[in-house]
């Protein structure tokens, strides 16, 4: 049967037969993803309110979704790969359903499945939010029907024997949307860190600069930014000079729930011509000892970046973790391209290939997008100057809001669908 339907798509899309569309029939016109923490919301635009079947498959892992007959108005112009999702293909069934497969990357599970209906400026929409799992979650997924089992295309529906590694169908009630009230919009928490401190002074410049002040100066005017636009709620990691192991660091950004982690450098080396700020993610997958050791904490301490660890084996928690974790790094990726377009804005001068990656322990909080900014060079004199003072550390932190606003704005664009 899997290669009867392949042979059918492929007839369908070389042949680009157009079946008989009657008035009122049903087209997908959009397929969109969403960047979700730790999740990947898949969204189709559909012309109206329509059925639906949505099913894994493995080996290859794919997730399927089956429609009453549509015709396919999707531009193929537009992106459809992230980490989660390879690619789409649709196709006709021989009963007249419309199938559209996505193919995974990676195993990932249906967490939810829902329709909305349309109204002045939506359309209707079919959305389905994909979590990572482990392999052997997923496949005990496989066949997990959610929405309606006997959906009609034009035929019966398909028989377990017609989908490979389908088993144990049962059908499940499509969630309803979350529909939030309407209340005051949420303050996203930045947790702003100021490299260093207390007996660690850091980077030293000319004359009594010392890092250590400066990330404190900067970090304290980047809360009083962040606070004064009343979308932002900011913790300080330290608001003294104080010593505070990294660790330490990384505990009070999850402890306090940071929806993004900051951490405020400055720099030195021997070539005092070198100037320019510079903006690091973490580099790596987390495969290596930090990870394996947050693993085994979060084992017994149940949630990490949405992904339940206390049910799963110690392996699976790392497996889990990781993939968090990848996630993650895209977004703090995201973060630090959109706080290098601010500094450019405004005019804050930057390294050449300014957005770098390292494994800076202080980047590893596994469910929070975090970036390391090097403001700039000590050893510049000119440099060291500017970092020490107000006017520049006002203007690096506008930049690095401006940064934050539109990290958010994507976020939330990408939220909405
Ligand atoms: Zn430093």
């Amino acid at each position: 049967m899997r290669l009867g339907f392949f042979i059918a798509i492929i007839l369908n899309l070389i042949l680009c037969v157009p079946r008989p569309a009657a008035a009122g029939t049903l087209s997908v016109e959009g397929i969109r993803y969403g960047l979700n923490v730790g999740k990947t919301r898949v969204v189709i635009d559909l012309s109206g309110a329509a059925d639906y079947r949505v099913f894994a498959l493995g080996d290859p892992w794919r997730i399927v979704v089956d429609l009453p007959s549509a015709r396919f108005a999707v531009s193929k112009s537009r992106s459809v790969s992230n980490a989660t999702i390879k690619d789409y293909r649709s196709g006709m069934l021989d009963d007249g359903l419309t199938r559209i497969v996505f193919d995974l990357r990676r195993p990932a599970v249906l967490d939810q499945v829902f329709s909305l209906g349309g109204n002045g400026t939506l359309k209707d929409r079919l959305v389905m939010d994909l979590a990572p799992a482990s392999e052997n979650l997923f496949t005990a997924r496989v066949g997990v029907i959610h929405g309606n089992k006997d959906l009609r295309g034009l035929g019966p529906a398909p028989t377990t024997s017609d989908f490979a590694g389908m088993q144990n169908e049962t059908v499940r009630k499509a969630a309803p949307p979350e529909r939030k009230p309407a209340t005051a919009p949420e303050k996203y928490t930045i947790i702003i860190d100021a490299g260093h401190g207390g007996e660690d002074p850091g980077a030293q410049g000319a004359g009594s600069i010392k890092e250590k002040n400066i990330t404190l100066a900067i970090a304290k005017e980047l809360k009083r930014q962040l606070e004064e636009t009343g979308r932002y709620r900011a913790v300080l990691t330290r608001s003294r000079d104080v010593f505070i192991r990294l660790r330490q660091r990384v505990e009070i950004a999850r402890k306090e729930k940071g929806d993004l982690f900051v951490s405020i450098h400055a720099d030195k080396i021997e070539r005092t011509g070198v100037q320019g700020a510079s903006i690091y993610t973490l580099s790596g997958t987390a495969s290596d000892a930090e990870t394996a050791r947050l693993a085994e904490e979060e084992n017994s301490a149940g949630i990490v970046a949405g992904v339940d660890l206390s049910a799963e084996s110690q392996d699976v928690a790392g497996i889990l973790l990781d993939l968090a974790m990848r996630e993650k790094m895209n977004e703090s990726n995201l973060l630090a391209r959109f706080m290098e377009d601010a500094f450019r804005r405004e005019s804050v001068k930057l390294l050449p290939n300014s957005h770098r990656s390292a494994g800076f322990a202080v980047l590893k909080a596994p469910d929070i997008p975090s970036v390391l900014i090097e403001s700039g060079f000590l050893s510049n004199p000119e440099e060291s100057r500017l970092l020490s003072s107000s006017a520049f550390q006002r203007r690096l932190s506008s930049a690095i809001l401006q940064g934050i606003d539109a990290y958010f704005r994507k976020i939330k664009a990408l939220e909405k669908i």
